[in-house]
């Protein structure tokens, strides 16, 4: 039997707001995860999601508004300590270290558990050596855990783009998170590409017990994903509920239909 889920949020996000200049990209938004949750971020394209992934790991601190981990109030706080708090992300465009290898590249994510003054510790290196193995063994185990082995030791930038996403996975999993942050990464990937991924998503909740934030524009990946989702659009939260409840609100309808009349206007433009 599975322990009961403790009662405090894994992240609790209260009327948060955010404008750059006259755009208010976030208009009091709230978004709640329990532990152990896959919840789902939708909406149109510059509807506010990657935003609220920026308000969440501190690097636009909101104008208004609270957000809290684990009960603890964090706005406000710079992105590297909101990184120790057990929270780690993927970006929506690829953010991997070229000239590193695959290995290197996850190896970067055990960074938040690294002691302050890496390099006296070097002049203890007994210690360091222990240390180093400790975050190696992580790395492998994640290596394994996401077969990335094949790859392990090539250069980043000559492993395929899909591939690189899934590295990409593999660091932020590194840094053992508790909430794991995912910003569309199932974006320019082949069906089994994207299979593959929603696979690892489940597992990763259900074998290592990390919640999740799934940032998705796509309603049919969320559907078959997630636990809540959370439907945003230009700025304002539209809906919120289960994917089913989520999909049959005329809100959200509309907002996918005028985003498709825009689309199409554009084209024949
Ligand atoms: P989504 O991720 O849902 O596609 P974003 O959160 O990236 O949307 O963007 C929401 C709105 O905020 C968009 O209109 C976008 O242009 C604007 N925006 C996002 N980041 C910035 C920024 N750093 N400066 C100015 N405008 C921004
Ligand atoms: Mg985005």
């Amino acid at each position: 039997m599975t322990p009961p889920a403790s009662r405090t949020p894994v992240l609790e996000c209260i009327g948060v707001e955010r404008s750059f200049g006259g755009l208010k990209a976030l208009k009091g938004v709230n978004l709640s995860i329990a532990e152990g949750e896959i919840v789902g971020l939708v909406g149109p394209n510059g509807s506010g999601k990657t935003t609220m992934v920026n308000v969440i790991t501190g690097f636009y601190p909101p104008q208004a508004g609270q957000v809290k981990l684990f009960g603890q109030d964090i706005t406000g706080m710079r992105p590297y300590r909101i990184a120790q708090h057990a929270v780690a992300r993927t970006f929506q465009n690829l953010a991997l270290f070229r000239g590193m290898s695959v290995l290197d590249n996850i190896l970067l994510g055990r960074h938040v558990h690294m002691k302050p003054g890496a390099l006296a510790s070097l002049f203890y290196w007994a210690w360091a050596a222990r240390e180093e193995t400790v975050h190696r063994e992580v790395a492998e185990d994640i290596i394994d855990f996401l077969q990335l082995q094949d790859v392990r030791d090539d250069a980043i930038e000559t492993v395929p783009p899909g591939l690189q996403k899934r590295v990409e996975l593999a660091r932020a999993l590194a840094s053992e998170p508790r909430l794991l942050i995912l910003d569309e990464p199932m974006a320019g990937m082949n069906q089994e590409e994207k299979e593959y991924i929603a696979r690892f998503i489940l597992d990763a909740r259900d074998e290592r017990g990390v919640s999740i934030l799934l940032i998705e524009h796509h309603m049919d990946v969320v559907t078959s994903l997630c636990d809540q989702v959370l439907v945003l659009s230009h700025g304002e939260a539209i809906a919120s509920g289960t994917p089913r409840e989520a999909i049959s609100s005329p809100q959200v309808v509309a907002a996918y239909l005028g985003q498709r009349a825009a689309a199409r206007a554009g084209a024949s433009a």
